[in-house]
């Protein structure tokens, strides 16, 4: 199975409601070899249209952050944990999101990056459990039963409505960017 594959099978996607209201599926898009995968909550309006993640506003603070951490963007993956825009991007209910990370897990499986990047609360509660706090758990290495490293870090819309923590972000892709560099280097 690749991704090319999977996107054709998820084009109809009516696993959720969330089906209900989209204008594209928001599949993902990246380095299928990526090292590093970043995972947000939701499309926001500006996907939804494009059918991309990650374009409109917070998009445009991702591309930044990552680059002081001098790594670009066509050497990552992005996604979300679901596909398909919530209604007024509210975050994603439960069963929307158990209903999508079948596709997410694929997408982790064919990738195997040795870095995730969790971007804000719904992707940490989600892929790591329910009651997780990103204030509590943000900038600490995680590692998950294959060893993949996992970094929980705020998600860029929150920088956006909070500049406080333009830092401590800043400090978590400071750690990114040093073990990220540790495995190319080794590569
Ligand atoms: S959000 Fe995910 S599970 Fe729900 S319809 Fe969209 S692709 Fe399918």
């Amino acid at each position: 199975m690749s991704l090319e594959q999977i996107e054709k099978e998820i084009i109809n996607c009516q696993r959720c409601n969330l089906a209900t209201n989209r204008t594209k599926i928001v599949f993902g898009t990246g380095n299928s070899e990526a090292q590093i995968m970043l995972i947000g909550e939701g499309p926001g309006k500006d996907e939804d249209l494009q059918g991309l993640p990650f374009i409109g506003k917070a998009g445009q603070l991702l591309d930044k952050i990552l680059a002081a951490a001098e790594i670009k963007r066509q050497d990552v993956y992005i996604a979300n944990i679901v596909k398909c825009r919530p209604p007024s991007n509210r975050v994603p209910n439960r069963q929307e999101a158990a209903a999508c990370l079948p596709w997410l897990w694929q997408q982790i499986e064919i990738i195997q990056p040795q870095i995730i990047v969790l971007l804000g609360s719904t992707a940490l509660k989600n892929l790591i459990k329910p009651d997780a706090l990103i204030t509590k758990l943000r900038g600490q290495w995680l590692e998950s039963k294959s060893g993949i490293k996992i970094m929980p870090t705020y998600h860029p819309a929150a920088l956006l409505r909070d500049p406080a923590r333009k830092k401590p972000v800043w400090e978590d892709f400071q750690k990114i960017r040093d073990e990220y560099k540790k495995i190319i280097n080794t590569n």
